[in-house]
C-alpha cells in the first residue's frame, strides 16, 4: 500500500494566508519542505481522502489525474478539508462524463450539504458512520470517531488490502473511549497522525501537539496497534505551531517519528 501526503498544512496553510508568523515568514523565504498546502491525501493512486481547497494544486503538482479516483473519503467538513464547489468539475458540462467515475463516503451532515448543493447531480453517495466498516473494491475501510468537532461525526479511518493496515488520523485531538477500543483491533503498517498545535500547545482539545501527539503514540505502542515496524508519520502542522519542518524533524527523530510534508509518498 502507498499514500500520497498531497498536503500537510493546517486550516490557513503554511506560509498562512494573512499571517507574518515566524514560521509563515521562514516558508515564504525558505520554501520547499516548509509550504505545506491544505491536508488531503491519496492511498494507492485511487482513494482520495478529502477535497479541500487546494485540491487543484495538489493535482497539478503532482502530476495526478483526478479520473483515477474512484471513491472519495471524506474526514469532516471543516473548509481545508471539504470544497463541495469543486465537485462540479467532475461532470458534464466541464467534461463529457455523465456520471462521476468515484463513489462520495461521508458522514450524515456532509451528505446533506451535498444533496441541497447538488440536487439533480448524478452522485453516488454513501453516508459513513464511526465504528460502522465499509468495502470499496478490495479494502476495508472503518471510519473511527475523531475528537474534533462535537457537533458532527468526524473521521479518522483505518484502511486495510487484505495485507496492509493504515490509519490515517487527521484532525483528531485525544480520542475518546470508543475510539482506543476499537484501534485495540487493528495491528497498523501505517500511521499518519495529525499535529497541528506543534510545539505551541493551546486549550483546544480538537488537535494535538507534540507532547500529546507522543502521549497517543505511546498508548498505541502498549496496545500493540503499533509495534517495531509500523511506519510513523504527521502531518496537518500549523503555522501557529512554533515550528519549521526541520525543528519538526529535530524534536520527532529520537520517537521513531517522521515528519510529513506535501508531495510525499510513503510505500508500506
Ligand atoms: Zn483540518
Amino acid at each position: 500500500m502507498k499514500i500520497l501526503l498531497q498536503g500537510t498544512g493546517g486550516a490557513d496553510g503554511v506560509p498562512a494566508f494573512y499571517s507574518d508568523s515566524r514560521v509563515s515568514e521562514y516558508a515564504r523565504q525558505h520554501r520547499g519542505k516548509d509550504i505545506r498546502t491544505r491536508t488531503a491525501a491519496l492511498v494507492d493512486g485511487i482513494l482520495k481522502i478529502d477535497l479541500g481547497p487546494d485540491t487543484w494544486h495538489q493535482v497539478a503538482r503532482d502530476g495526478l489525474d483526478a479520473r483515477d479516483w474512484t471513491a472519495l473519503l471524506f474526514t469532516h467538513s471543516d473548509a481545508d478539508h471539504f470544497a463541495p464547489d469543486e465537485l462540479m468539475y467532475s461532470l458534464y458540462p466541464f467534461n463529457d462524463m455523465e456520471f462521476a467515475g468515484f463513489t462520495i463516503y461521508a458522514n450524515g451532515y456532509i451528505c446533506r450539504r451535498l444533496i441541497e448543493k447538488y440536487p439533480d447531480w448524478p452522485f453516488e453517495i454513501v453516508m459513513t458512520q464511526s465504528f460502522r466498516p465499509f468495502t470499496h473494491g478490495g479494502y476495508l475501510i472503518t471510519p473511527l470517531h475523531a475528537h474534533h468537532k462535537p457537533d458532527e461525526d468526524a473521521h479518522n479511518f483505518v484502511i486495510q488490502d487484505g495485507d496492509k493496515n493504515l490509519l490515517y488520523g487527521t484532525d483528531t485531538g485525544i480520542w475518546d473511549e470508543p475510539t482506543w477500543e476499537a484501534l485495540a483491533q487493528f495491528r497498523l503498517d501505517c500511521l499518519i497522525l495529525e499535529c497541528s498545535e506543534g510545539m505551541a500547545a493551546t486549550a483546544y482539545d480538537g488537535h494535538l501537539d507534540v507532547n500529546e501527539f507522543l502521549m497517543v503514540l505511546g498508548r498505541l505502542r502498549e496496545m500493540g496497534t503499533v509495534h517495531e515496524k509500523t511506519k510513523i508519520l504527521t502531518t496537518h502542522h500549523s503555522h501557529n505551531g512554533e515550528a519549521t519542518h526541520q525543528e519538526l524533524v529535530d524534536f520527532f527523530a529520537p520517537h521513531g517519528v517522521d515528519v510529513g510534508y506535501d508531495g510525499l509518498l510513503v510505500e508500506f
